[in-house]
């Protein structure tokens, strides 16, 4: 089996991580301790920890260290292990362009537009909010309608109150921790409505921070109006039938001054777009292998950017994985890949992070991630790969918010030569 030749350009640096949230800080020390002898993180902000830094709520790290932290404290470890491994920063620096030949330009009030070579790249840019605009509710668009994230970074870091009394929109993560957050401030939350039958975010956060604090969550509703001209006035929500169109007769107008809007986040692929990475139409975020690689040679991604996560500890898993393979990639250590086998989501699965496998630099076991297209009660979670059962597992419930993930090793895989797919599937419990 060959080997990559990177001996050919000289780089500047082994590997460059894009964004420094959590992702890229896991990324970036797991690059550093697997070899990479020199790691560069360009983040946007002047500071580092991403998103994190505006969830002042804790729940962060139960998996990864036991305890219940708060975003910032969750954020300073990650800084603090990457530091100690032994990468370099470049802080309100944005990348705004990464050839597929591994050339990142960057541009800063303080050094202008610079470009440095990298042996390999890792994209960890994370995600974004969709907008209002988004949304096709009728009526006029005052102020008083932020996106949650907006509102969370305007009472966390600003210290400002967006309004008193609030309709929330979306049950997403955001949008629960933003009821309770409202709550906690002293404003008055309505409701949280959400267009489908089940909440898109943790049952955690439905427990903690709507039943705990009496705030109705409202399923299979809808905004169908928001009333005033220069400041919301009120809002009307109406249930919505099984099209997800409203029901005549069954609208509600609630006086309140803002509308939180949680509606779904974006992975902020435009750079890997331009960059010829492969996106997925369902994800959004890359088609990667199990290294994480992209469908450009020595570009990885990981955490919101390929796809968006719930807890952070999964983040941080993937991003140790992305670093470790461009830290290998960059040294010439990777082989190429050759053939590979499909990992397809099908009856009920939505989508698979790895979507494909390479044989070629497997590792001992790898983990695929996925989630489900609806509720699910009692199912086996199923992994065939032609007709062998690789993986039966057996679920009492299975929701859209929670990522599900399982657990593949090199060995299952022994004998099935030619394997051309994997198929990962919900099976009924008869
Ligand atoms: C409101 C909210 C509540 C959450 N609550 C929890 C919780 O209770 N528990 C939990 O475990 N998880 C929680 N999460 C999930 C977790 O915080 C995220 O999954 C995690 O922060 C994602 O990390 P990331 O590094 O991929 O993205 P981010 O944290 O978004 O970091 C991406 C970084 O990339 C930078 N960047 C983007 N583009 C560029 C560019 N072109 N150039 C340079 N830099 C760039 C950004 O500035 C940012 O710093 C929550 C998330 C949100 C939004």
């Amino acid at each position: 089996m060959s080997e990559q030749n990177l001996n050919a350009p000289q780089v500047d640096y082994d590997v460059v991580v894009i964004g420094g949230g959590p992702a890229g800080l896991s990324a970036a020390a797991s690059a550093k301790e697997s070899g990479a002898a020199s790691v560069l993180v360009v983040e946007r902000d002047d500071e580092l920890g991403g998103i994190l830094n505006q969830c002042i709520h804790n729940g962060f790290g139960l998996i990864t260290y036991n305890e219940e932290l708060t975003g910032p404290e969750y954020a300073a470890r990650a800084e603090e292990l990457a530091r100690a491994a032994g990468a370099e920063f470049r802080l309100g620096a944005m990348v705004v362009d990464v050839s597929q030949d591994r050339v990142v330009t960057f541009v800063s009030e303080e050094h202008g537009l610079e470009q440095v070579r990298a042996g390999a790249v890792v994209l960890a840019m994370g995600c974004r909010e969709r907008p209002a605009g988004a949304l096709a509710t009728p009526g006029f668009r005052p102020a008083g309608v932020y996106t949650a994230g907006t509102a969370q970074r305007l009472v966390n870091i600003e210290g400002l109150m967006p309004g008193r009394e609030v309709v929330i929109l979306g049950s997403g993560d955001i949008g629960l921790i933003m009821a309770r957050r409202m709550t906690l401030e002293g404003a008055h939350v309505a409701c949280v409505a959400e267009l489908m039958p089940y909440s898109g975010g943790l049952k955690r956060n439905i427990v903690q921070c709507l039943e705990d604090f009496g705030i109705p969550l409202l399923l299979s509703h809808t905004v169908t109006r928001i009333e005033g001209e220069k400041r919301v006035e009120a809002v009307t929500l109406a249930e919505v039938g099984e099209d997800g169109r409203p029901i005549p007769g069954t609208e509600v107008t609630y006086p309140c001054d803002t509308l939180l809007l949680s509606v779904g986040l974006l992975p902020e692929n435009e750079l890997s777009r331009a960059a010829g990475v492969d996106l997925s139409p369902v994800t959004r975020g890359a088609v990667v292998d199990d290294a994480l690689q992209t469908s450009v040679p020595g570009v990885f991604a990981c955490g919101n950017v390929l796809h968006v996560h719930d807890l952070v500890d999964y983040v941080s898993q993937e991003a140790e994985l992305a670093g470790l393979n461009a830290a290998s990639f960059a040294q010439g250590l990777q082989q190429v890949r050759s053939a590979t086998i499909a990992v397809r989501a099908k009856g009920g699965v939505r989508y698979t992070v790895p979507q494909f496998i390479s044989p070629t630099y497997m590792a001992e076991s790898i983990t695929l991630r996925f989630r489900v297209a609806g509720v699910f009660e009692d199912r086996y979670i199923n992994v065939w790969a032609n007709d062998k059962l690789l993986v039966h597992k057996r679920h009492p419930i299975l929701v859209p918010g929670e990522m599900e993930s399982v657990v593949i090793k090199k060995e299952m895989l022994e004998g099935l030569d030619d394997l051309e797919e994997i198929v990962v599937c919900l099976e009924e419990v008869r």
